[in-house]
């Protein structure tokens, strides 16, 4: 598509100046003495003539200026310069004045000339700029690197994803996040330098193109530590202070891709699979990196056809008093059910969900479907049971949350105490200040707050102590090994001390044995969760057991 459109440029552009010499040809047999000449059997007032020719060659100009603002101006001025020039001469040869009209003509035509191609100029800045920072945009930036690996001088892109930003415009605002998106793009170009151009994609994703003989892993620490940097702003006269980080991925030129859409949608697959594994900040394109996304597009796909087909259902499982194993209520858990009749489990496409917005839409599809479900039942039973939603940390941040589910559980007509929320410390890294005004809401309402797995995470305490949680469940893990490890049990025994001191029922998760459900007794555990007393169960199986 472009190569065509540049041939036809370049058509168009030599069909112009062809015409022009055509005309001023013409023009140059003009020697300022007026007389009647013949043009094709007509005869005609040669300063007329002239007129006309010099119309046309103005019409021209201004057409190769929008064929190619750059070169037209180029062409156009010069030929009315060098045609100026002569009439001034044949003025100063022949003391003769015909010609000056002629002239002021010419300089009008350049004047206009230059003030169209100005306007060009900067209409195509503004097309190839970003409007807040002002650094090149997502087309500019391809424009700009496909010219200079046409030139032969170009190395390698790089994929930056500012991490931690949201916190920023969530506590201050959005024009401080706009100013800290100024002040990364300004932070960026100092440490590229002359060795690149610098990008910002879109929100808080920018791409650096680099020519300069800099490596790709000194430039992306250097990057990162820039903008690692303190960020101070004063807000009411006190100083606000904000971190922000980034991870960035590198595809290279001509090794991993030879155009600029694909090398740089290739550092955006190093920037991401860099992300996902948590280990490091600096990732590089491989073909690792290549199928990885190949599988999550085609689990982006199974998630997207599953809400759109309702594939996917709720499987049950139940939660009992440890003392008197009395049915507490049961953990909703989805399910995937592909028209082969293949179940795929959370497993296999909540990690994929979490990293686009299609989380909050299973989220929702979850919280309705339980309390739809469980409607009924609550009614015929007295609604004692409680049945609990996992809620991912993106939804639970999410400021439009309680909103959305006070929506719901007024349609629905499902009790708030009957419902808990399982969310993890995930949440609290997402945004601390919005999730814990939503959990603080939500228990007002009467909501249980349950934190899973309990014990895997790395929040600090004193953190989750300002989480008005009232149900702690202990993840699978620190209880594998309560029948065979004197100090797991002395872990266990802290962790439900240390809960119940935080006002918390304690469920344990993952219970597989009677000898683990023996130690949980003996501990004051409060619920347990696990194949001991029952695995996930089917709707139906679940009303079977609550009647
Ligand atoms: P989770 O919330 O920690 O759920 C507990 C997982 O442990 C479930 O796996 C459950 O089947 C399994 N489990 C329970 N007891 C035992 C046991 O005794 N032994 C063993 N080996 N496993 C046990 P599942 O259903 O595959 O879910 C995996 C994870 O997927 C969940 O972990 C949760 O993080 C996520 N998930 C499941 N359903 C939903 C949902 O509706 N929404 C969201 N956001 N996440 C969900
Ligand atoms: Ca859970
Ligand atoms: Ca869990």
């Amino acid at each position: 598509m472009n190569g065509l459109q540049n041939k036809q440029k370049k058509i168009g552009l030599f069909l112009s100046v062809l015409a022009i010499f055509v005309v001023s040809s013409f023009c140059m047999r003009y020697d300022g003495k007026p007389k009647t000449v013949d043009f094709l059997g007509i005869e005609i007032l040669n300063v007329s003539l002239m007129g006309v020719c010099q119309s046309i060659i103005y019409l021209l100009a201004i057409l190769m200026v929008c064929i190619d603002y750059k070169i037209g101006k180029t062409i156009s001025i010069l030929i009315l310069i060098i045609l100026d020039i002569r009439s001034v001469i044949i003025i100063a040869l022949t003391g003769n004045y015909g010609p000056l009209p002629g002239v002021v003509n010419g300089l009008i035509s350049i004047f206009s000339i230059l003030l169209i191609s100005t306007f060009f100029a900067k209409a195509e800045k503004a097309k190839y700029t970003d409007e807040l920072t002002g650094a090149l945009n997502k087309s500019g930036f391809l424009k700009e690197v496909d010219r200079l690996i046409d030139k032969g001088k170009f190395r390698y892109v790089i994929f930056l994803k500012l991490k931690n930003f949201r916190s920023i415009s969530d506590r201050l605002g959005h024009d401080y996040g706009d100013a800290a998106l100024k002040t990364m793009t300004e932070r960026m170009k100092e440490v590229v330098s002359d060795d690149g151009i610098v990008c910002r994609i879109d929100g808080t994703e920018f791409a650096i193109g680099v020519h300069g003989y800099i490596g790709a892993g000194k430039l992306c620490t250097r990057l990162i530590d820039r903008i690692s940097e303190c960020l101070e702003f004063t807000i009411d006269e006190a100083s606000v202070k904000c971190y922000i980080n980034a991870f960035a991925g590198v595809a290279s030129y001509p090794d991993d891709a030879s155009d600029s859409k694909t090398l740089l949608k290739y550092a955006d697959i190093a920037m991401y699979n860099v992300k996902e594994k948590h280990t490091s900040n600096i990732g590089y394109f491989n073909a690792n990196a290549l199928n990885r996304i190949t599988k999550q597009v085609e689990t982006v796909r199974l998630i997207k056809d599953s809400l759109e087909n309702n594939y996917f259902y709720l499987v049950y499982q139940p939660q009992y008093t440890v003392q008197d194993k009395k049915l507490r209520g049961f953990e909703t858990l989805i399910r995937c059910k592909l028209p082969n009749q293949t179940i795929v489990s959370p497993g296999d496409f909540i990690p994929v969900a979490e990293q686009t917005d299609l989380i909050q839409k299973i989220d929702e599809y979850v919280l309705e479907r339980a309390m739809r479900e469980f409607k009924p039942v609550l009614e015929k039973t007295g609604g004692k049971y409680i049945i609990s939603v996992n809620v991912s940390a993106k939804s639970m941040s999410d400021k439009d949350f309680v909103d959305k589910l006070a929506l719901m559980l007024e349609k629905t007509g499902f009790p708030p105490y009957a419902l808990e929320i399982e969310i993890t410390e995930y949440s609290l890294a997402e945004s601390r200040e919005q999730t814990i005004e939503n959990v603080t809401v939500l228990r007002k309402l009467g909501i249980h707050i349950a934190l899973d797995d309990f014990g895997t995470g790395y929040t600090s305490l004193a953190q989750l102590v300002n989480l008005p949680i009232n149900v702690l469940k202990i993840d699978k893990s620190l209880i594998d090994d309560i029948n065979s490890k004197d100090s797991a049990i002395e872990l266990i025994e802290a962790v439900i001390y240390m809960g119940h001191l935080m006002d918390c029922y304690i469920i344990s998760e993952g219970v597989e044995k009677q000898e683990q459900v023996d130690i949980l007794k003996k501990h004051k555990c409060d619920f347990i969760q696990g194949y001991v007393w029952g695995k996930p169960m089917d709707y139906e199986e679940a009303l079977k057991l609550v009647k």
